[in-house]
This record gives structure tokens, sequence and C-alpha cells, in this order.
């Protein structure tokens, strides 16, 4: 029999785990403390699913009219959780509300469903320190939109039962995701670590004037970043060199150096703001940021398919 999966907090994260778990097989219960947000979810994901199906995009084996039927909506968080092998926690990004949301799932769930959070900023100890069930909670930070950007990171906090990541990572693989598993919680955990190096050197860029907005931005998306939608920093420089150890023999000496004249962490505040969203706006009017995200979406979903091909 299929196993169930409770999806808590029914917006845009929400549906975007409720269509992955669904494709895997597994049976979703949407919860939200919106009933309405429940039925709109259900429409949209049906929507959704189908037109997949119709662009031969759709994940899994089973087909639309399938992975449709293993979904349903919950007034009841109860319901939602009762017998899951996991409960996804997809609430906003507001500390006092997910330690809420917690607090309540904390009463009606029970031992061995997992606990894992989505949350993309709060440290899995300090969501989970006060529940009883800490012991099996774990944060499943997905990537935006996670239907085509497959990475997961996935975070214990230090009490974490070491059965529990091993059983999230194989879970994520079924999905079709790729985890990264993170052996000890860090601030940012890795992703977010990763994208503040880069925003920060692209500000500094621009506030003593070696660039403006447009091209430094190019430097990610003509430079680095299509060699890095498929290899890694690491293995870049593998390449990049007969091997590491070359490289480092080669660069390390040049890669300190030039890391030494950076300067401090920017605040991204005052003249230099006032520059970079001057100079996005121009380029991007606020009215047309959905558009931009459309446009986003549909490269991203272009490179998937490129991805799962190569
Ligand atoms: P969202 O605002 O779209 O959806 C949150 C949903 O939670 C809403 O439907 C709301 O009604 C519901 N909710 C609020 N309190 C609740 C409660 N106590 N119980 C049940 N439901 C409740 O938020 P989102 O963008 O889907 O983000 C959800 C989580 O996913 C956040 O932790 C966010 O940081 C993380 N995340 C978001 C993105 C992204 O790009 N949006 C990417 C990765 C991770």
């Amino acid at each position: 029999m299929a196993e169930t999966v409770g999806i808590v907090g029914s917006g845009l994260i929400g549906r975007s785990w409720a269509m992955l778990f669904a494709g895997a097989g597994y049976k979703v219960r949407l919860f939200d403390i919106l009933p309405e947000q429940v039925q709109s979810a259900l429409a949209e994901i049906e929507k959704q699913l189908y037109e997949l199906e119709k662009s031969k995009l759709l994940r899994g084996s089973r087909s639309a009219k399938e992975q449709v039927a293993l979904i349903s909506g919950t007034s009841s968080l109860k319901e939602c959780v009762s017998g899951a092998l996991l409960v996804q926690e997809c609430t906003p990004e507001v500390l006092a509300i997910k330690l809420k949301a917690l607090k309540d799932l904390d009463v009606v769930v029970e031992a061995p469903t997992i606990i894992s959070s989505s949350t993309s900023t709060h440290m899995p100890s300090v969501l989970s320190k006060d529940m009883k069930n800490k012991e099996r909670f774990i944060v499943s930070h997905p990537v935006n939109p996670p239907y085509y950007v497959r990475m997961v990171e996935i975070v214990p906090a230090p009490y974490t039962e070491s059965w529990v990541p091993q059983k999230v990572r194989s879970i994520m693989q079924e999905l079709g995701q790729v985890p990264v598993s993170l052996k000890k919680e860090v601030p940012g955990f890795s992703l977010n670590r990763i994208q503040y190096v880069i925003l920060n050197e692209v500000w500094r860029q621009v506030e003593e004037g070696v660039l403006d907005v447009a091209d430094v931005d190019k430097v990610m998306s003509e430079g680095l970043g299509p060699r890095y939608a498929f290899l890694g920093a690491l293995e870049t420089a593998h390449l990049n060199a007969e091997g590491m150890q070359n490289y480092c023999e080669r660069y390390a000496p040049t890669i300190y150096s030039v890391s030494q004249s950076m300067g401090p962490i920017p605040h991204m505040q005052n003249e230099t703001l006032k520059t970079v969203h001057k100079q996005l706006c121009d380029s991007i009017p606020l009215d047309k940021l959905q558009e931009r995200r459309q446009w986003r979406d549909t490269c991203l979903t272009r490179l998937s398919v490129l991805k799962q091909e190569m």
C-alpha cells in the first residue's frame, strides 16, 4: 500500500512538495490554517499536473489523473499527519508562525513519523528545541521552483537520530530530487552561505565602481553560471588544471591574495542600494517582475530537461 505524507501549509512550496510526492506514488494529505488555501491548492495542482502531462514534463511513471487521485485535502491537522511516513512543514518563513505550527504538530504527530521543515533560514535546533518529537525533526530545504531545480538540503539538529537524515535522503532520491546531506547545522545551510558570498562580491564591485549592475550580473549568467549548471566549483578547478593538487600549486597564492583585497562585508544599504535598485528597475520595472519570473521558470524548465538528458 502507498505510504502517506502530510503537507502542512498549502502555499507555493507546499503545492510543489505535494506534486513531487504524488509523482513518486505517495498519498498526500494537504492541510492549511486557511481551509480555502487547501481548496485553491488542490485546484491549482490538478491544473498544473494536466498541463505538465500535456507538455511531456510530468514527473514519475503515473499519469496526471493517477497523481491527482493521490492528493487530498483536510481541515484536520491530526488527520493530515495520522500514520504518515513524513510530514513536510511549509508555513511562512516567520519564526513565530513556524514555532506555533510545529508546537501544534508536536501534539498530534506520533513515532515514527518524521517532521521535516522547508525552512530556508531557521536552524533546525531553533525550530525544534522544545519539541517532544525533536529526535525525528529535520530540515529539508528545497530550491524554488522545486519541480525543476532538484537540489534539497537535508539539515539535522544535533539531536536528530541518525536514521532520520538517511531515510529523508532516500525519500528525496525516490522523488527524483538531488539531496545534499549537511553533517551539522550551520547558519544559512550551504546554498545560502555560497549565495551570500556571491551577493557580497557583486555588491562590492558595483559599490567600488568596477562594473554596473547589468554587466556584473552577466559575469554569473554568461560566465560562471553556464559552467556551474553542470559542474561544482571544486570539480571546475580540478578540470582547470591537471587535478586539484596542481590547481592549488598554480593558483592558491593568487586566490588568497585577491581574496584579501575583497574588503568588509557590505551592509547593502544607502547610496549603493539606490544605485543597484534603480539600475535593476530600469531594465526590469517592478510591474514586469511576474513576466520575468515566468521567463526564468521557462528557462529553468528547459535546463532541467537538458540536465536529465545529459
Ligand atoms: P506561502 O506564504 O506561499 O505559503 C505558506 C502557507 O502556510 C499559506 O498557505 C498559509 O496559509 C499557511 N499557514 C500559515 N500558518 C499555518 C499554520 N500554523 N498551519 C498550517 N498552515 C499555515 O509560503 P511558501 O513560499 O510556500 O514558503 C513555505 C516555506 O518554504 C517557508 O519556510 C519558506 O522559507 C520555504 N521555502 C520557500 C521558497 C520560495 O522560494 N518560496 C524556497 C525554498 C523554501
